[in-house]
């Protein structure tokens, strides 16, 4: 991989820190060669720190090391996007992210989704919602509802009318996710029962 080392009279590009599973930005740094170099024979993140003025291996006080996944340099070789799985959370100010976030992973629309289905899990006297008449409904009458869509997803599968799958599979899914949270869990929690088995 070409990098432009140069291009900076300081002889630093900027590293991107972003977590190889969920894809969360972690923090910043910025790399030397040399830093570089020592990342990918130590498989640990090392930077060129600015304030110490010298190599620093991400956690070399604290254990939080950054194991190193992958790096990519950009379309023009002057930015690094580094991949990694941290070890403990990776701001020094003890938050998973240096932007203070937690570093949970995001299904992007179906998390959407899920933040408003808890919503109204959380305000079921809304009269005009049925996903909280569901939830007044109770767990039972839930399950049975995705029991029901589960039925209609065998038959659909059976013709080629590919509206009334795709239909009766999302139909599947919202009702799964409206149960998941009449129980009290989230996608994570499966996923995580998921990755076990792999
Ligand atoms: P560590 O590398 O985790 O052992 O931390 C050593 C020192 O580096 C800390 O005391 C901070 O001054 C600094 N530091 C650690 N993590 C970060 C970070 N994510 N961003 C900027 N500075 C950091
Ligand atoms: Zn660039
Ligand atoms: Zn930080
Ligand atoms: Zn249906």
């Amino acid at each position: 991989m070409k990098i432009d080392f140069n291009k900076n009279d300081d002889g630093l590009v900027p590293a991107i820190i972003q977590d190889a599973l969920t894809k969360n930005v972690l923090m910043l740094g910025y790399m030397n060669e040399e830093a570089y170099t020592k990342t990918i024979q130590t498989k640990k993140v090392t930077f060129f720190s600015r304030s110490k003025q010298r190599l620093w291996t991400k956690g070399e006080e604290s254990g939080n090391i950054l194991h190193l996944e992958d790096i990519n340099s950009d379309c023009d070789n002057d930015t690094l996007l580094i991949l990694v799985t941290p070890e403990g959370p990776t701001c020094h100010t003890g938050s998973d992210t240096c932007w203070n976030e937690d570093n949970n992973q995001s299904f992007g629309f179906l998390s959407e989704l899920e933040r408003v289905i808890r919503d109204r899990k959380e305000n079921q006297n809304d009269e005009n919602s049925y996903v909280a008449s569901l939830f007044r409904k109770g767990i039972n009458k839930i399950a049975q509802k995705v029991g029901e869509e589960a039925v209609e997803v065998v038959i659909e599968a059976k013709d080629d009318n590919e509206e009334l799958f795709l239909n009766e599979s999302a139909d599947l899914l919202f009702h799964y996710l409206i149960l998941l949270q009449a129980k009290g869990y989230t996608l994570n929690d499966i996923v995580n029962v998921l990755k076990t088995r792999s």
